[in-house]
């Protein structure tokens, strides 16, 4: 017999005893449609995911079988997050921003058997089944009417009835990619990646949770299960606030107020609003001093940042995607770097930072691995118990290299510290006289500057260089810029060829589900552009 140690799975049931063993009483908060908040605990929350899971053994739910959600973030959504993992099913978050079609296509790709929906998601599930989803049974949320009830399903639960042994290797959770090329492809995570990535996206230098927060995920939980943050809180015994469908600002910075939220966590587009009331009405909302708030998903432009600390709150930029969990790197200032001027630690901190622990991450290119010179750049390459080794179905095995890393499809520089800057996406890139053109870096100039509030730059087919830059820019309330103006400014950053040739100014940029630019839908709209 081994003398080393005991041999205990990784799986989810460890996260929920703990949280009902250890803090029960912590409060999860949620927001309902009407705009009232329902306060329960961790106790509760769990003994009703237990009673979820019994009740879904109860209905013939299998080990591996697909069960979904179509929810926004509120504390039954937490339910079928430990719930049905513990039936040793797998929970599926379908994605309430996606085209009816798309979540048909997805929900039957993944062949999810029970669909759990709120019930103010009952007209977009009604379009899902004409777009030709079939569930064997839907569990309503709220008001049910001629449905089945979500309430009752977990009332008839057989008191007695044993859960499953879960092994670690069992799957545990399935998420789609977006899709923004081709179509989406499923992810699925075991338990034992959900642990690791638990265990180490709570970490200090990593997401950095604890027992005495208030979080409050504005990302969804259809979003990569919401950057895994419902299962770190548990783990950790932060209290939660779920801001459920209201995510206008002033929405979110009352429930910031009230629920004393000290750690918050979105797309670029939420603080980008946030930022903008917080400007119109300096002091206005009593937030918790220092209140750390992560942002991922899009680059966190410079100028976010910096406008963030002006109102004493913390961004923290992450990078991730669905295929990694999603934490793949994340950017805190090396200590060394502490008295360093502004201009460099804000440098710094907008970059996606450096890999966490157990994520390996090269940055290679037709050379090999790029220096750390900051100016190479290449394709990031990814590895790690989090890292998706294949897609649902066997798609695109050329996503993954022959010593089995994972071809993300960001280009990125690296620097002498270690920290990767990412300059756009392989398919955004702009290819002009031979010459490529990285968009993002565009953008987040563009950003920075006074008068603009968002900005995508696009290429655009042209006759001579084949493609070339066009900018579409949405300025702040009450600013007057012109396009010369912005043309100086870009100027002055980057290579003459790089400034866009075209500027138009618009109300809004098209996003998409998860609310990032969606440069597809701009590339459609100005495919015919008259240079
Ligand atoms: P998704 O799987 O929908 O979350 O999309 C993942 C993609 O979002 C990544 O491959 C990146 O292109 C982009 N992304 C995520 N986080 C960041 C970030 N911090 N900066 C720039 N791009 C990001």
């Amino acid at each position: 017999m081994s003398s080393t140690m005991m041999d205990v799975p990784l799986t989810l049931d460890w996260i929920a005893d703990r949280a009902e063993r250890w803090f029960p009483d912590v409060e999860i908060v949620s927001r309902r449609p009407d705009k009232s908040l329902t306060r329960t605990t961790y106790a509760r929350v769990i003994a009703r995911a237990k009673r979820l899971a019994r009740a879904l053994g109860a209905a013939g739910i299998k080990r591996g079988d697909r069960v979904a959600t179509l929810m926004w973030n509120h504390a039954e959504h937490l339910e079928a997050y430990f719930g049905i993992p513990l039936a040793g099913a797998v929970i599926h978050t379908l994605n309430l921003r996606l085209h009816p079609d798309e979540i048909a296509y997805i929900a039957m790709d993944a062949g999810d058997r029970i669909l759990i929906v709120d019930d103010v998601l009952l007209p977009l599930y009604d379009k899902v089944v004409a777009s030709g989803a079939k569930f064997e049974r839907v569990l309503v949320v709220g008001s049910h009417g001629e449905h089945e009830s979500y309430e009752a399903f977990l009332e008839a639960a057989p008191a007695t009835r044993a859960l499953p042994r879960l092994a670690e290797t069992d799957e545990l959770g399935t998420c789609y990619t977006s899709g923004t090329t081709g179509r989406p492809k499923g992810v699925v995570y075991s338990h034992r990646s959900t642990l690791l990535h638990t265990l180490v996206a709570a970490m200090p230098d990593s997401l950095s949770l604890s027992h005495a927060d208030s979080l409050l995920p504005v990302v969804p939980m259809f979003h990569v299960n919401a950057w895994g943050l419902p299962y770190i809180a548990a783990m950790v015994g932060a209290k939660v606030v779920f801001p459920g469908c209201h995510l206008d600002p002033p929405s979110l910075l009352e429930l910031m107020a009230t629920e004393r939220v000290t750690i918050a966590a979105g797309v670029p587009t939420i603080w980008i609003g946030i930022r903008d009331v917080l400007d119109a009405k300096p002091g206005h909302y009593k937030l918790v001093p220092n209140v750390r708030m992560i942002v991922g998903g899009s680059a966190a432009p410079e100028q976010l940042i910096r406008d963030f600390d002006r109102h004493g709150l913390t961004l923290i930029h992450a990078w991730g995607m669905t295929e990694t969990s999603p934490i793949g790197t994340v950017s805190r200032l090396p200590a060394a770097l502490e008295g360093a001027d502004d201009a460099t630690k804000y440098a710094l901190r907008a970059r996606q930072g450096r890999p966490v622990p157990f994520v390996e991450l090269r940055v290679r290119n037709e050379n090999g691995d790029v220096p750390a010179d900051d100016t190479t750049s290449g394709e990031v390459h990814i590895r790690g118990p989090w890292i998706s080794a294949s897609y649902v179905g066997g798609h695109t095995p050329e996503r993954w290299t022959d010593d089995g890393f994972f071809r993300t499809g960001d280009v990125a520089r690296i620097d002498k510290h270690g920290f990767i800057k990412l300059t756009d996406r392989i398919a955004d890139l702009i290819k002009s006289g031979g010459e490529w053109i990285a968009s993002q870096e565009l953008e987040n100039a563009l950003m920075g500057h006074p008068a603009v509030r968002e900005a995508a730059v696009i290429g655009v087919p042209h006759p001579k260089w084949s493609e070339r830059p066009l900018a579409a820019v949405v300025l702040k309330d009450g600013q007057l810029c012109v396009a010369d103006e912005l043309r100086t400014f870009l100027a002055s950053r980057f290579p003459k060829f790089w400034v866009p040739d075209a500027f138009v100014f618009v109300e809004t940029i098209p996003r998409t589900s998860a609310g990032k630019f969606k440069k597809t839908e701009l590339r459609d709209t100005y495919r015919d552009w008259k240079w």
